[in-house]
């Protein structure tokens, strides 16, 4: 296996493949980072196309623009090119379109993990691309983590991995401004965290039910309207206020739900509010 790319990530996946007994051949822009891989057994690719002559390679540099020079330095035709380098849609579909006319067999991944847990099944690895190219490399990405491949197009995995991370942003800049509300009255990250945790996982449970609504179209509630949640983020946004801290993270939603409540959802359930969105 060739591995191009030895930040943080590089480094953990050419790490997990050594440690499962495969020859490792590295390469990086600056070389000096390979040290600890070389002394686990790695080479030293003076230049991609020498990491490629693996066969196999796998990418993961910091965004499109700086891999480009790498991937056409690597002399792929004919080789296979697993990208788990971040990106768009278009992106991950640009590379696969020039390596179909280069004759690269091409997979597009995203790592829905940290460094650390590469090479344990708690790192989802979601790939789209080509499958027959998918299915010859299963089982060294099995090493990477637990892999989920997608479909054909090769944008699915990136259009997936925004989908999540814009989930998990939301959801962490919701919880900063929690502890920002309640540390205006002097209450701890420590003394807040077990609260917000089990909150956190009781609102998990929600999805399943959203998910339905969203797919059916019917957004009849029993449980909660659409203006009753408008209101609510009225209250925060002018509690926000006057505990002296910013509105930001819900003024956006106020504006998003206020819109969705102008446009006649106010008896409908929160799922409504995709109607706004789209
Ligand atoms: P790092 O910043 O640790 O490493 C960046 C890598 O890109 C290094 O190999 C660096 O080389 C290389 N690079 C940057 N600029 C250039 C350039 N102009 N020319 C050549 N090489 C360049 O990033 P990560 O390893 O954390 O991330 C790599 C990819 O993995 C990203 O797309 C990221 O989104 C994705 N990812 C990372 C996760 C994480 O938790 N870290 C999680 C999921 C995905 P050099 O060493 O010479 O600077």
């Amino acid at each position: 296996m060739g591995v191009l790319g030895l930040g943080r990530m590089g480094t953990a996946l050419a790490g997990a493949l050594l440690g499962a007994g495969h020859d490792v051949s590295v390469w990086n822009r600056s070389p000096h980072k390979a040290g600890p891989l070389l002394d686990r057994g790695a080479r030293l690719a003076a230049t991609p196309a020498e990491a490629a002559s693996a066969g196999v390679v796998l990418s993961c540099l910091s965004t499109y623009d700086t891999q480009w020079p790498a991937l056409e330095a690597a002399a792929l035709s004919g080789r296979t090119l697993v990208n788990l380098t971040s990106g768009t849609p278009e992106q991950a579909r640009d590379v696969s379109k020039w390596a179909a006319s280069e004759g690269v067999g091409y997979v597009d991944g995203v790592i829905m993990a940290v460094p650390q847990g590469i090479g344990t099944p708690a790192a989802q690895i979601l790939y789209s691309g080509s499958e027959p190219t998918f299915a010859a490399q299963r089982e060294v990405l099995e090493v990477l983590g637990a892999p989920v491949f997608l479909g054909e197009d090769a944008g699915l995995a990136a259009l997936y991995d925004l989908a999540l991370l814009g989930m998990m942003w939301s959801t962490m800049a919701g919880y900063l401004h929690a502890l920002a509300l309640v540390g205006t009255e002097g209450v701890t990250p420590e003394q807040f965290e077990p609260l917000a945790s089990a909150w956190h996982s009781a609102v998990g449970g929600f999805l399943p039910g959203i998910g339905s609504q969203v797919a059916s179209g019917d957004y009849a509630t029993e449980v909660s309207s659409l203006d009753i949640n408008a209101a609510g983020l009225g209250l925060l946004v002018e509690t926000s206020r006057a505990q002296g801290i910013g509105t930001a993270v819900p003024a956006v939603l106020r504006e998003l739900f206020d819109r969705a409540v102008a446009a006649g959802h106010g008896s409908h359930a929160i799922a409504s509010v995709i109607e706004e969105i789209r």
